[in-house]
């Protein structure tokens, strides 16, 4: 393949552009090389630059569950934008949306729209540290929440819960308030609860951790978090941003008939626009502006355009009763014959899934906490991603991402791409 053209508009982009990007995981720093510039997209398949054709298991790094240019999404968005495409005022596809979000998550009366999922944990951590008037938070080491300062702190080492900022810039009196939690450790989190007894506002979770690649919760994890939450009065937020409207209509709270007290949506929401979003019930969404006293706003928040084409996407979900088993069933087929291939080829491999995100680590054992997600080989990733980046299969840049199935990939495309890491396995 040739990456020409991609290569060429990559060394301008640097000029104008930090690294290149908007985003720093595209710059494939992990991976090394040149990132691919995509020109357009279609169902399962990606189009660059120098017109290479792809299989994408990125999905716009989950937003395209349904496949690229959904004709859905793709018409609700040209027949918006003739209507002018923002106000800053209230519009009446904002409560349609949202009395649509409403009725398909559970244990949740409002909802208020962001911008991305970033701005939806930020805000959620305010709005319970407001309703608590508690400062601090427990996160887990290996989540992923967006980039505000709180979430932005490394794993401490040992028995240090106290985080240390892993960005210049975050101040150690923000990174002060977040405490490390171990993923799938219950008793770490109740010796951290009680080491700050009354002090905790919120823990915060990704239910199905997705940013160490996919790490389910072990049976009774997110039970047993519920209840220490519940008894010490601490908010229970659970970050959907990647799992909401993907594992059920109503996320991991439905699929694992455990309820939070704030959920944080974000990429399917916005079926590909910049769409964020924090909910709960009444009695916490009370003391949100201009209700209550906690701030929070947004000159383009709940924006027509992006509502539109959220709407289309979760209407299209909601009403396709059978797209997640359709989904999660195309999962189990790459599982299994991934599993297969895997095997045979002799590297050592974990192959982690819930629902249709499925992860591989080139590691031997189980992986269930980021202590065992960095156990994974790097350098076989790389080889491994740059193998199927030449035959054709766009796998994400890391080896800390989910890969996402969606509805759109044939079972043809889940045999080509099989085949493909058969080949590249025995080239490594
Ligand atoms: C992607 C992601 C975020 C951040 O969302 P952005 O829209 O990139 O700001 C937050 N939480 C989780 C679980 C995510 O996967």
């Amino acid at each position: 393949m040739s990456y020409k053209r991609s290569s060429e508009l990559f060394q301008e982009a640097k000029k104008y552009i930090p690294g290149g990007v908007n985003s720093p995981v595209r710059a494939f720093n992990s991976v090394g090389g040149t990132p691919i510039f995509m020109k357009s997209a279609a169902g399962a398949y990606l189009m660059d630059e120098d017109n290479n054709k792809y299989i994408d298991y990125i999905n716009s790094w989950g937003p395209q569950i349904l496949g690229h240019a959904f004709q859905p999404v793709v018409d609700a968005v040209i027949e918006r934008t003739k209507l002018g495409t923002s106000f800053g005022t209230p519009t009446e596809i904002e409560t349609e949306i949202a009395q649509l979000i409403v009725s398909m998550v559970p244990g949740i009366d409002q909802i208020r729209m962001v911008n991305s999922g970033t701005e939806a944990c930020m805000s959620a951590i305010r709005l319970a540290r407001g309703f608590t008037g508690k400062d601090k938070i427990i996160k887990f080491s290996g989540c992923y929440h967006g980039h505000s300062d709180s979430f932005l702190i490394a794993a401490g080492s040992g028995a240090v819960t106290f985080g240390a900022p892993n960005s210049p810039g975050v101040t150690q009196g923000t990174a002060k308030d977040t405490l490390l939690a171990n993923f799938n450790d219950i008793a770490h989190v109740s010796q951290i609860i009680a080491e700050h007894e009354g002090e905790i506002a919120a823990i915060i979770i990704e239910p199905v951790a997705g940013n160490m690649g996919c790490i389910p919760p072990m049976e009774g994890f997110l039970k047993a978090l519920r209840e220490v939450t519940a008894k010490h009065g601490i908010l229970l937020i659970f970050d959907e941003v990647m799992t909401g409207f993907r594992l059920a209509p109503g996320g991991a709270q439905e699929l694992f008939g455990i309820t939070a007290d704030i959920v944080c949506f974000g990429k399917i929401i916005g079926g590909g626009l910049p769409v964020g979003a924090f909910a709960a019930r009444n009695e916490i969404m009370n003391h949100l502006a201009p209700l209550g006293a906690v701030y929070q706003a947004g000159t383009l928040s709940g924006n027509p355009l992006a509502m539109s084409a959220g709407l289309a996407m979760l209407t299209a979900l909601n009403n396709d009763t059978e797209v997640y088993d359709r989904i999660n069933n195309k999962t189990a087929y790459l599982h299994q014959k991934l599993e297969k291939v895997l095997r045979e080829s002799g590297h050592d491999f974990t192959i982690n899934r819930k629902g249709s995100m499925i992860s591989l680590h080139f590691c031997e054992d189980e992986v269930l906490d980021f202590e065992s997600a960095k156990a994974g080989d790097n350098p076989k990733f790389k080889a491994f991603f740059h193998g199927m980046l030449e035959r054709g299969i766009y796998l994400a840049p890391s080896a800390y991402e989910t890969w996402f199935i969606c509805d759109a990939l044939s079972y043809e495309d889940l045999d080509q791409t099989v085949k493909m890491v058969k080949e590249t396995l025995d080239s490594i």
